[in-house]
């Protein structure tokens, strides 16, 4: 059987990522990488695998099957995505969750105007968080959902740390509070504050001659980002920040608690939960499964946008449904 042909566009943690997960599979094959910067210094993973300029993806139209999308959510999949989606098919792991409604519509149009297929919101959050939200909604209808995240490198709260006068260099973490996931756990159903649910911690690297007393209140008053939260400064070295805090781990909890029975009074908890080493290894990891959905979604003559709650569990799989039956039912 021929492999599915694999494009990666955007080399960063992401890029890295899915080129490191498509050479765990049997059924793909990167044909090239596509970077807005200069080919020359993108260095891959595999030096085999050949980088081209993205001003010249046209020309590969023929030579790809799926192109997996690895920019940034904020500024280069609402750019990049449409105008890609018009000519090939696409997965994407766009994050900006208030905005997926108008990125849907944006990504169907484009997708369908050039009988393609466009994957997007793949990932964990969203992405596999998302799906378990919808499992345990509609397997309880009444009960509440519950999603913590952490411990994880949060890469927005990170650089508001670094825009504080006096800090040099700093990562924040956010951390889910294990007395508020016990409580849930107990079938409970708490109504937690943002205060209780998660924390924050950050290790910040000082500036020569700041006031370390100064920045830190200046961190823990931030509204929006850490005035709201339980947060603690650690001030390190820059050697140490660098040695101790390079990794980017993420994970998290999604939490359905909901009640059965004639008298609702049978408890039933079900719960999700990632501990990663690496959020983009593994979101890599998701995005390169949903690529295999793409490509059979596109060969079945299927149009337009999905995000993963419409895209059949047994499509991300490289065995047949027939395989995947006798083997996991
Ligand atoms: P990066 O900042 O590492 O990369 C984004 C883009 O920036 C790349 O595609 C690349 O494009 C460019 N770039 C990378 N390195 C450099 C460099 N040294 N100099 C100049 N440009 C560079 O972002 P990530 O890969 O970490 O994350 C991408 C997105 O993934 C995030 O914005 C987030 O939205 C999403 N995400 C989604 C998750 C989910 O669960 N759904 C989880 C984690 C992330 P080019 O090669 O064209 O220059």
């Amino acid at each position: 059987m021929s492999k599915i042909r694999i494009g990666i566009v955007g080399y960063g943690n992401l890029g890295r990522g899915v080129e490191l997960a498509l050479s765990l599979t049997d059924d793909m094959q990167l044909i090239g990488v596509f970077s807005r910067r200069d080919p020359a210094t993108v260095q891959l993973a595999d030096s085999s695998v050949p980088v081209h300029p993205y001003s010249a993806i046209d020309d590969f139209r023929d030579q790809i099957d799926v192109l997996i999308l690895c920019g940034g959510s904020k500024d280069d999949l609402p750019e990049q995505g449409p105008a890609l989606a018009a000519h090939f098919n696409t997965v994407d792991s766009f994050d900006t969750h208030a905005r997926v409604p108008e990125y849907f519509a944006a990504m169907d149009a484009a997708a369908r105007s050039g009988g393609n297929v466009a994957v997007i919101s793949v990932g964990w959050d969203p992405g596999l968080f998302s799906l378990n939200r919808l499992y345990g909604e509609a397997i309880l209808p009444k009960g509440e959902t519950y999603t913590f995240w952490g411990k994880g490198l949060s890469q927005g709260h990170s650089d508001a740390v670094r825009r504080v006068p006096g800090v040099k260099a700093g990562v924040q973490y956010t951390l889910p509070s294990e007395p508020a996931i016990e409580r849930v756990r107990s079938g409970s159903r708490p109504t937690l504050s943002t205060r209780e649910k998660h924390r924050r911690e950050c290790f910040v690297v000082l500036e020569e001659g700041a006031d370390a007393a100064q920045v830190e209140q200046a961190i823990v008053t931030m509204p929006n980002y850490f005035a709201d939260f339980d947060t603690t400064v650690t001030f390190l070295s820059e050697a140490e920040l660098r040695e101790q805090h390079s990794a980017m781990p993420h994970g998290g909890f999604v939490i359905r608690s909901g009640l059965t029975g004639a008298d609702q009074s049978t408890n039933q908890v079900v719960e999700f939960a990632l501990k990663l080493d690496s959020n983009p290894e593994f979101t890599a990891s998701v995005l390169v499964a949903y690529a295999r959905a793409a490509s059979r979604l596109a060969g079945q003559g299927q149009q337009g946008a999905y995000s993963p709650l419409e895209i059949a569990p047994a499509l991300i799989s490289p065995k047949s449904p027939e395989q995947l039956r006798k083997e996991l039912l």
